[in-house]
């Protein structure tokens, strides 16, 4: 794959997120893993640009690398090459690539569903628990739901990569969610799909307690998704 493909993969995932109803307006951002030159980096959407109008030309290039001696998670800006802003998540993306060496692509949206039980305490406690076995998507018994903090910030990005630990998405408190994947399409395909379960979850806890999986029926999906899902993203 060519930059230029990259980039257009990238404007073409943003775009496909609002009709695939996991975002809304200028909400949401999209990157990939991109070595440019011999230096590890990322390409991401940028900065507060409706998707129908963004180019090849708008995405944006982050160095991943800290300057020599700095906190490879410190929070200062990583040298920018583009002609526009990266997104202000960008050091969200930035942190994951840092930290996930099997993260190649990230959406992150702000989902109705998803979204809406972020704002609960109960998911804030537990998250999403094994109420459904596809939970396994996401790589472990239940979708963590990160703590709130202010978009774009350093703190935002440590709890989301703790609420990632072991796990491919996970929600943010009091405003979306985020999917890792080997791919751009595994990333949104799982973005979707953590959608999918937040709506059921919702429709579910609107009739009553969900009945939960408990750990050995859940172990028995992760062992067949290791067969049968050998890249679930
Ligand atoms: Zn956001």
């Amino acid at each position: 794959m060519t930059e230029n493909e990259a980039r257009a993969s990238l404007v073409d995932t943003a775009r496909r997120m609002t009709p695939l109803g996991i975002n809304t307006g200028r909400a949401g951002n999209v990157s990939l893993r991109w070595h440019r030159g011999g230096e590890d980096g990322l390409l991401v959407t940028p900065s507060a640009l409706a998707y129908e109008r963004t180019t090849i030309d708008d995405i944006v290039w982050l160095a991943l690398a800290a300057p020599q001696g700095e906190d490879p998670l410190a929070d200062s800006p990583r040298r920018a090459h583009g002609t526009r802003a990266p997104s202000s998540e960008w050091r969200l993306h930035r942190d994951l690539y840092a930290t996930r060496s099997d993260a190649q692509a990230i959406v992150h949206a702000h989902p109705a569903h998803a979204t809406a039980l972020a704002c609960l305490p109960r998911i804030h406690a537990e998250g999403i628990p094994a109420f459904h076995y596809m939970i396994a998507v996401a790589g472990g018994d239940d979708i963590r739901c990160a703590p709130y903090a202010t978009f774009g910030t350093k703190a935002l990005s440590d709890h989301a990569r703790r609420a990632l630990e072991g796990r491919r998405a996970c929600l943010l408190a009091q405003h979306g969610a985020v999917a890792l994947g080997t791919s751009l399409e595994a990333a949104l395909e799982l973005a979707v799909e953590v959608e999918t379960l937040a709506r059921m979850y919702w429709l579910a806890l609107q009739l009553g307690e969900p009945a939960r999986l408990d750990a050995a029926a859940m172990a028995e999906v992760h062992a067949r998704f290791a067969r049968y899902r050998p890249d679930p993203g």
